[in-house]
């Protein structure tokens, strides 16, 4: 007879180290701007006594297989640990995969791509997928190079998992933490058995939303340290049927859209008139604002439907457009919220509706097209982030500052969707920011790693390192480290990064 696994009757409790995340939430008193945006403690059930199967005894269990969690599995396996990467979906990838979010954006720094990142590129070639977007001319678009096509990069990542050795457990979801004595004991998810335990000596929190680490009683922080505000979400969605040709000249000779001026002109013209697909991008700038206002005119769209346009091409899928919107309007939904957050997922549907239909009635190239594809995730650009032991500030990119245990290093700028980027100072061509090992563990837990969108850091500062090659190259990091930790006997919080033998690091900082 087949085990069925009980599901514990559990009283509503705070974790054991509820008080100190409180107390670390409040870091610099309750007027301080951080203070604003510490989030409360999160509510979680003490599964402590319940007696739950053990599903998997591992050395690293990663939670979340998004950019972050799955670079952080393929790296510790590789490094000889047994690895568990838990996943609620059942592709990996997370905002790239199941978000539809592309491109992955460069890092504007020479010399980012990190092993891992290079291994990723060689990969998807191999599949017949160019990760280049077909335009690093004088710029050095380091940093993935632009073009992870989903379901290419879902196959990819299975086969990543599977030759380095990491078990992948597909739909099973973390509910809760076990800790005991400073440690991650255990992790529970719910699968479809029910609900068991995964046991390992290091865990590494991949979910994007610190949610591990906020069941383990981690404080963490979430929006604007100003207004609360979390980043706007947006629901992707792509379109095929397109005409490209068509589009790249309305937007060029009858919007006047200056942006493919140049040699970037050049090489679209190029790629079209050998029937390639280009890397074209249409978005709503100032000079086509008209356009895009004309539909608000007449009835066909709303004010909050043109918040933010931005579409891209998809160049080994000719003919599709991958759609960097709908964007849920901030002020009415919030990505730290269940009930807002779910809410957001069917309003962005009616947006997107709209939108397609727009364009299909009025956008030249668009005639056939026809919606080919929606994200099965909510896009979430920020949620919650952890308070580890190093938290990076806007100050850090802005002073563009270098760190001995740096795990990885970008420029790309602080992109804030509802505020102007002008605020802030942007790097200057060949400078970079680095991120240190630091950002990635906590004073709390010796045993957890946290990777990704969730790494420690301000609200303006996580603008910044959210991108997925940088996510990536933190996951990768976090996987090795882990593997140092647990081979030479250190906690993971007190592995110094730069004493690893550099052979060994997937950065070393220039200093
Ligand atoms: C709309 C939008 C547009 C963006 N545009 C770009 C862009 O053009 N280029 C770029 O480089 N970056 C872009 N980004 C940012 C980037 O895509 C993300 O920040 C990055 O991919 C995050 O990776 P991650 O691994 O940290 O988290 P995620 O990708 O969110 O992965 C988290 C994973 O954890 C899983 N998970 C979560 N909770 C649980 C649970 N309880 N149990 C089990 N599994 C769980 C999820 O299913 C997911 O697979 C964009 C983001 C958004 C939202």
């Amino acid at each position: 007879m087949e085990k069925s696994f009980s599901i514990p009757i559990s009283r509503r409790s705070f974790m054991k180290l509820a008080g100190l995340a409180a107390a670390g939430a409040v870091l610099g008193g309750a007027d301080t701007p951080r203070a604003k945006a510490a989030a409360p403690v999160t509510p979680s059930a003490d599964f402590g006594d319940a007696e739950l199967p053990v599903l998997y005894d591992v050395d690293v269990c990663v939670v979340g297989g998004g950019s972050a969690g799955t670079a952080a599995a393929v790296s510790a396996a590789r490094k000889g640990m047994k690895t568990v990467l838990v996943e609620q979906g059942i592709a990996l990838g997370g905002l790239q995969t199941l978000g539809c979010v592309f491109p992955c954006m460069p890092t504007f720094a020479d010399g980012s791509d990190t092993p891992y990142i290079t291994d990723l590129n060689r990969r998807m070639e191999g599949q017949g997928v160019s990760p280049s977007l077909g335009f690093e001319t004088d710029t050095y678009y380091g940093g993935g190079r632009g073009q992870y096509e989903a379901e290419y990069l879902s196959l990819v990542y299975d086969e990543m998992c599977e030759e380095a050795g990491v078990e992948v457990l597909y739909g099973a979801t973390l509910v809760g933490a076990i800790t005991e004595a400073e440690r991650i004991a255990a992790c529970v998810v719910q699968t479809i058995e029910g609900l068991a335990k995964i046991q390992a000596k290091v865990f590494i929190d991949g979910t994007g939303d610190a949610l591990l680490s906020r069941f383990a009683g981690i404080p963490a922080e979430k929006g604007s340290e100003k207004n609360g505000r979390n980043q706007p979400m947006s629901l992707r969605f792509e379109m095929g049927g397109i005409d490209v040709g068509k589009v790249y000249h309305f937007f060029t000779k009858e919007l006047k859209d200056d942006w493919t001026k140049g040699k970037f002109a050049q090489i679209v013209e190029e790629a079209l008139k050998q029937k390639k697909a280009p890397f074209l991008e249409f978005a709503k700038w100032k000079k086509n604002e008209e356009f895009f206002k004309s539909g608000v005119a007449d009835g066909e769209l709303t004010e909050d439907d043109i918040l933010y346009i931005q579409a891209f091409t998809i160049r080994s899928k000719p003919g599709v457009m991958s759609m960097n919107c709908p964007e849920m309007p901030p002020l009415s939904f919030s990505s730290t919220g269940a009930i807002s957050k779910s809410k957001s997922a069917s309003f962005g549907r009616k947006m997107m509706r709209r939108l397609a239909s727009f364009f299909v009635h009025n956008l030249p190239g668009f005639e056939k097209a026809y919606i080919s594809r929606e994200a099965s995730l909510v896009g979430v650009r920020e949620s919650w982030r952890i308070r580890g032991k190093y938290d990076l500030e806007a100050d850090d990119y802005i002073k563009a500052r270098r760190f001995p245990d740096a795990v990885c290093r970008t420029a790309y700028p602080i992109d804030i969707h509802d505020v102007k980027l002008d605020l802030f100072e942007k790097l200057k061509k060949g400078q970079y920011y680095e991120i240190p090992y630091r950002a990635l563990v906590t004073n709390e837990l010796a045993n957890l790693i946290v990777a990704g969108r969730c790494a420690s850091g301000s609200f303006a500062a996580q603008a910044s390192f959210r991108i997925q090659p940088t996510c990536m190259s933190m996951g990768e990091a976090a996987g090795i480290a882990a593997a140092w930790g647990v081979r030479h006997g250190i906690d993971v919080n007190a592995v110094r990064w730069e004493q690893i033998p550099k052979s060994e690091r997937s950065y070393v900082s220039e200093g």
